[in-house]
């Protein structure tokens, strides 16, 4: 196998409202361009997860799950404390590890002169087409997809590290597994990641 891809839960709260967004995206097309300080005004909607996402892709995580974290081996990981929400975490992410989908598998669209990036970047995003196994711990991939402010990367886990995670059943937490000659939208590791 050559890792897992992970998805986490929707926490429904917001990062960057509208008078937050401006110095954070791109004008044009929406995109985050910039990572800005956690939102003094932050509250986490949902806090029943150990791992989640705001609706533009900043992962929060628990006390547990930095814990878990902290004694990974092999990841650049950061953990900024939620001011309104003592024991969750900014999650941030820094070592990226090379994932690439199936070039017919996902759709580029809207193209932005500003930012030099596509505003929309939606499909299937199946685990084929790689040549080697992700390194352990928890990486980023340098791909983006979805929509304007929901484009973000994907979270990438090593095998092991996946199969620890899955030990500790996190809540909010979905490892699909990538291995090599999977059929698109077949079998359980078939991971459908609708952009919206
Ligand atoms: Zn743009």
């Amino acid at each position: 196998m050559y890792g897992w891809i992970l998805v986490s839960a929707d926490n429904d709260s917001t990062m960057l409202p509208p008078e937050r967004a401006g110095g954070a995206t791109c004008p044009h097309c929406g995109r985050k361009v910039a990572d800005v300080p956690v939102d003094p005004g932050f509250q986490l909607r949902e806090r029943g997860f150990d791992l989640s996402e705001t609706e533009e892709g900043y992962w929060i995580a628990s006390q547990e799950f930095k814990d878990f974290c902290d004694i990974l081996p092999f990841s650049n990981l950061e953990f900024v404390p939620l001011p309104n929400d003592p024991g969750f975490y900014w999650f941030r992410v820094h070592s990226v590890a090379e994932y690439q989908p199936p070039a017919d598998s996902v759709h580029h669209d809207r193209f932005c002169r500003s930012c030099h990036a596509f505003g929309a970047v939606e499909g299937f995003l199946e685990p084929s087409g790689r040549s080697k196994a992700l390194p352990e711990g928890i990486h980023r991939s340098e791909f983006e997809y979805g929509q304007g402010l929901r484009q973000r990367p994907l979270m990438l886990v090593g095998e092991k590290t996946g199969i620890s995670l899955n030990k500790r059943r996190f809540r909010g937490v979905y490892l699909s597994p990538l291995a090599p000659g999977r059929q698109p939208g077949v079998g359980p590791g078939a991971l459908l990641v609708k952009a919206s």
